[in-house]
């Protein structure tokens, strides 16, 4: 049929390109395959078209980050969140020891500074390190349609490695951005993104996403429409840190990059998309997967600000 087909032609073209190398600050990361490709759509149906290693498991690393965001909001309500963290695009790399000169938040939930706060709201106040992580698991998985699970191993290893995460949330701490151990957000934050996903999963939560905050898998309104609104925007302005306005401008699709190689992207009211190859750029995504976001924008025309 056209649309495996199509897919399968379009990695193809891909797959000779091994520019770029695997993250290496967590061992797990550094010796994951580097040959792995695959892609996923999904409808707002839930049909899902794949092909290469839809299969393969990865940590899903940054791309929690506006999952994560969406449910904060959810719990706190906008402008509790907006307090704590802003709006803008920092244009500096996603770990970058920053806050905002005049309000003194974090920038963004998208950079690490910010992801790690929104983190630290998720459930009551002065929740343990397991109920956090608990919370993140289970809310992950509603945007999956399935129960996802933590890779331990890729934890303990980014804990290992963790001094710029600490720093920040020392940083953060000192500042009274949060009142919690900064050594346990860091930790949570870790588990949040070591959290195992497929391209299928990622595809069905990009779909959730351009579906509204609804799962095309179990119908669930995960998020509200409002606050669904607000996470597309914060991550098609700022989810691809300093890389986000070349993005933008070319290939024109909301998205967020993780540094295991995954990425995925919304086009609001049509289908979700995730595509995984491990080696990355510069700023940490994915050569391949930025490649073909490319040519499926070119090809599909997808920019969503052509007229259609
Ligand atoms: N766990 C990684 C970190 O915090 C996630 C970064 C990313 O995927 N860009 O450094």
């Amino acid at each position: 049929s056209p649309i495996p087909d199509f897919l399968d032609e379009t990695l193809d073209r891909f797959r000779p390109d091994r520019s770029g190398e695997n993250a290496d600050y967590i061992p797990d990361l550094a010796s994951a395959d580097p040959e792995k490709l695959a892609i996923c759509i999904s409808t707002l149906d839930g049909v899902e078209y794949t092909s290469g290693d839809a299969d393969y498991e990865f940590s899903i690393q940054s791309m929690s980050k506006p999952f994560i965001y969406g449910l904060a909001l959810e719990q706190e309500g906008l402008a509790g969140v907006l307090e704590m963290v802003g709006v803008e695009p920092s244009g500096e790399k996603f770990n970058e020891l920053s806050l905002d000169k005049k309000s003194g938040r974090p920038l963004n939930p998208m950079i690490n500074a910010g992801a790690m706060t929104i983190h630290s709201i998720l459930g009551d106040p002065g929740a343990s390190l397991a109920e956090r992580t608990e919370i993140v698991r289970a809310g992950l998985s509603r945007f999956a349609g399935r129960e996802l699970s933590i890779d331990e191993s890729v934890a303990d290893g980014e804990w290992r490695e963790a001094y710029r995460n600490v720093a920040i949330a020392n940083m953060l701490r000192s500042y009274d951005i949060f009142y919690d151990d900064p050594d346990e957000v860091v930790r949570g934050y870790i588990e949040q993104c070591a959290i195992t996903v497929t391209v299928k999963d990622l595809a069905i939560m990009a779909s959730t996403l351009a579906g509204g905050g609804i799962n095309p898998l179990t119908g669930e309104q995960v998020l509200s429409p409002r606050v669904n609104r607000q996470v597309l925007a914060v991550m098609m302005t700022c989810g691809m840190y300093d890389a986000a306005g070349d993005w933008m401008t070319e290939i024109g699709i909301p998205a967020k990059s993780g540094v295991s190689g995954g990425v995925f992207g919304v086009m609001p009211g049509q289908v979700g998309i995730a595509t995984f190859s491990p080696r990355l750029d510069r700023h940490g995504t994915s050569v391949r997967g930025a490649k073909i976001f490319q040519d499926l924008s070119d090809r599909l025309s997808l920019h969503i600000m052509d007229a259609p």
